[in-house]
């Protein structure tokens, strides 16, 4: 068993390497557990996961708590009684801190100006996912988010210590179940105080920079996804970036080019309601000139599979079978077929093995998508129905 004394990380959050006496090591599912009579390697808790590294030269994959106990799963076997070196991955375990202690302005700004509880920590690979007890809107979020970054430029000093019964019972603080034992409290003046037992940056400025980048009201609560430090500033990077690739598209500022899509947004709608009126005219015409017959086949480009559908119906009128194609690319096309008298569904299936096509429907209507030459499919369509 280990109290807090021998658990290095909460003496110092920024130690990367230590030594320590191995006192078991045995074989498990997870490679080996080793057991140390010290550790700078955080344990998974608290909804911050744990440290990697190494111990001497064997790999430490993963690290939990198992009944108190700071359990090292590592590669390899190392000898009970041997004297080790650790090695925390410290990129990793700041980039956890970065986002661990800027949650906690996060949800302490959150509770201090909506009264919600932070309902759900999840510090993933990507992203921090928080969940609140009540719904908030963009604005809401965009404030808080203002007055993080705000917190984090003061640069306040993040305090941790274990307060006596009495001093716990006078103090107000955040807490996401109720505590047994020793509570650990993290502090950031004029923001948030919090029981918690993971690691921290020593100034909250260290996080660097914080940034929303999803919200989410289900059942009146939200959920927000947030970045902090060096996954936010490399998020940002990553928006310009493809900001900057819009923006010289369109010929536009990078602040204006949601302007600029919905400009390119009217062009097109435009567009498509003029072309439609052509194709409409152009039916109407093919309609009246068109002579029964068995077999009415149209290759179209460019109208919408809805107009070519309803032409094809409305020629049933004249044709026992009328096919529509539509040219997608060089051997691609979108297909409808309809028929009044004849049933289509052995057509579908002698279509789709022909011309590798995807499709079918019922006896009067069938359609889908088919590769060829639209020569090919009007001479494999004529010897079917004429
Ligand atoms: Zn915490």
């Amino acid at each position: 068993m280990m109290d807090e004394n021998n658990e290095l990380f909460y003496e110092d959050a920024y130690r990367t390497s230590f030594e320590a006496t191995v006192t078991a090591c045995e074989k498990d599912g997870k490679g080996y557990a080793v057991l140390l009579d010290r550790t700078a390697f955080y344990p998974e808790g608290g909804g911050q996961p744990y440290d990697t590294g190494f111990l001497d030269d064997v790999r430490v994959r993963e690290v939990h708590r198992r009944n108190g106990a700071i359990v090292h799963y590592t590669d390899g076997a190392l000898a009970v009684g041997k004297t080790v070196t650790g090695r925390i991955d410290f990129e990793r375990r700041f980039d956890l801190m970065q986002q661990h202690s800027g949650e906690h302005v996060f949800s302490g700004l959150v509770h201090r100006f909506f009264g919600y509880d932070n309902i759900g920590f999840h510090l993933g690979e990507k992203e921090v996912v928080l969940d609140f007890s009540g719904p908030l809107d963009p604005g809401q979020v965009r404030m808080i988010e203002e007055k993080t970054n705000a917190m984090i430029q003061k640069n306040i000093a993040v305090e941790a210590f274990y307060p006596s019964e009495e001093e716990l019972a006078e103090l107000e603080y955040r807490s996401k179940k109720e505590l047994e034992g020793k509570v650990r409290i993290v502090r950031i003046q004029d923001c948030d105080v919090c029981a918690c037992c993971g690691t921290h940056v020593k100034n909250i400025g260290e996080v660097g920079y914080a940034k929303v980048i999803s919200l989410m009201n289900k059942r009146g609560n939200a959920r927000i996804g947030v970045l902090f430090g060096r996954r936010a500033t490399e998020y940002m990077a990553k928006i310009y970036d493809q900001t900057s690739e819009v923006s010289a598209l369109l010929s536009k500022s990078p602040l204006e080019i949601a302007q600029g899509v919905r400009h390119l947004q009217k062009e097109a709608t435009d567009k498509t309601v003029a072309l439609n009126l052509l194709y409409t005219r152009q039916f109407q015409r093919l309609l009246q000139e068109a002579e029964p017959c068995d077999l009415y086949i149209t290759v179209e480009e460019g109208c919408s599979m809805d107009l070519l559908r309803h032409f094809c119906d409305a020629m049933t009128a004249k044709a026992r079978v009328c096919a529509g194609l539509l040219k997608k690319g060089e051997e691609d096309y979108q297909y409808v077929i309809l028929s009044a008298s004849a049933d289509l569904k052995e057509c579908s299936k002698l279509l789709n093995e022909r011309f590798a096509g995807k499709g079918g429907g019922s006896k009067q209507m069938i359609q889908g998508s088919l590769h060829g030459s639209d020569t090919e499919i009007k001479v494999f369509l004529h010897e079917l129905f004429c």
